[in-house]
């Protein structure tokens, strides 16, 4: 494909703005990345855009004729137009109306608000919603529906905002071109500024109905059910984008995106910190001393743990790939188990008695508060 504009819409340097509009659609129809089955659709789909973008704007044809392609380019990578060619025609320090929130919209999508302004396809705007899920459908991963009021396409109107056979006429304010110049008289210079017709909303043409359905909006809000796949290993806070599920393009662009914000419901066994978890066990004295053979809950089923002998409280032992799977890696991260000590709060009269026998063998003199022998007599 050529570089230059004119080759690009197959167009001839002298042509109307209403044949190269005429040109674009055709191309853009063509190259549609929706539709076609060109590999370089996409950028073919750019190229087009651009080239009516420039053609289609009286003050930046004029630049792009008088700059050549390279120039035109390479001026607008610096971000305007500084001097317009070497000719000194071009009086006005602002670049004649070439306006840089423009460039910005046209090369990095920022054009998403909903205004019919100019026939060129528009994504459609992401949406956003959330979604709560257990500690054990992130172990898992899951399939969950989540529900969506959605800006949908008018069916009555198919997003024209009126019925097909309404009555219209041209715009008498911008005679059908959608676009007005204004000329402004400033202390710097004379100001070009061309901006979309408010009149027609850009369209150049007057309908003399609304659409009942939507209020000529071309939008309808629909609940939508959708099914999300959560992927094992989710972090909390984490965001899942859903591909062309957000609301409708405008004048054939694709869809916007879904952005799903997923969060984690607290576990009452588990903490969890990154891809391990935590968990306290309570474990008696004597398992302490002794050591014992324990079953631990992972979230993986119940699996059989040693405690050692001589175990001591707050002492962490870790399971390894007991913990949460990596997100889309193999793998788990571990599972790191805080044994507690259990101390009773009350005793038998037996426990009691091998207690103080057991403090007597180990030489230790307990002066035992009377209160504690209270809670003794009363337990007995
Ligand atoms: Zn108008
Ligand atoms: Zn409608």
């Amino acid at each position: 494909m050529s570089e230059d504009f004119y080759d690009i819409l197959g167009v001839s340097r002298d042509a109307s703005e209403e044949e190269i509009q005429e040109a674009y659609r055709k191309k853009a129809r063509e190259y549609h990345p929706d539709v076609s089955d060109d590999p370089d659709a996409e950028e073919k789909f750019k190229q087009v855009k651009k080239a009516k973008e420039v053609l289609t704007d009286e003050e930046k044809r004029r630049a792009y004729d008088q700059m050549g392609h390279e120039r035109f380019e390479q001026a607008e990578k610096r971000g305007g137009f500084d001097g317009g060619g070497g000719r000194g025609g071009r009086g006005d320090p602002f670049g004649g109306g070439f306006n840089m929130e423009d460039i910005f919209d046209q090369f990095f999508g920022g054009g998403r608000r909903r205004r019919r302004d100019s026939n060129r396809p528009r994504q459609g705007q992401d949406l956003k919603t959330t979604l709560e899920i257990d500690l054990e459908e992130a172990y898992e991963g899951a399939e969950k529906q989540v529900t969506i009021r959605r800006p949908e396409t008018c069916p009555d109107c198919s997003g024209n905002g009126h019925p097909p056979d309404a009555d219209s006429q041209t715009c008498p304010e911008c005679n059908g071109r959608g676009q007005v110049t204004q000329v402004q008289q400033t202390p710097m210079g004379r100001v070009q500024q061309t901006t979309t017709c408010r009149r027609c909303g850009g369209e150049g043409t007057l309908y003399e109905e609304t659409c009942s359905t939507c209020g000529g909006d071309g939008v309808v809000r629909n609940e939508a059910t959708l099914t999300v796949e959560i992927p094992a290993g989710i972090q909390d806070g984490q965001t899942l984008r859903m591909e062309r599920e957000g609301a409708p393009g405008e004048n054939g662009g694709p869809n916007g995106d879904l952005l799903i914000d997923v969060s984690i419901r607290d576990h009452p066994e588990f903490e969890r910190d990154g891809d391990d978890l935590n968990r306290r066990e309570p474990i008696s004295f004597p398992q302490a001393v002794f050591g014992d053979t324990i079953e631990v809950p992972t979230l993986d089923g119940d699996i059989e743990f040693e405690i050692p002998s001589g175990t001591q409280s707050g002492e962490t032992f870790r399971l390894e790939g007991k913990g949460m799977p990596h997100l889309r890696r193999r793998g788990h991260g571990d599972l790191y188990v805080t044994v507690q000590v259990y101390t009773p709060e009350e005793l038998n009269s037996e426990q009691r008695e091998a207690l103080e026998a057991f403090a007597e063998a180990s030489d230790e003199e307990i002066s035992v508060d009377e209160g504690f022998f209270e809670k003794l007599k009363n337990s007995i």
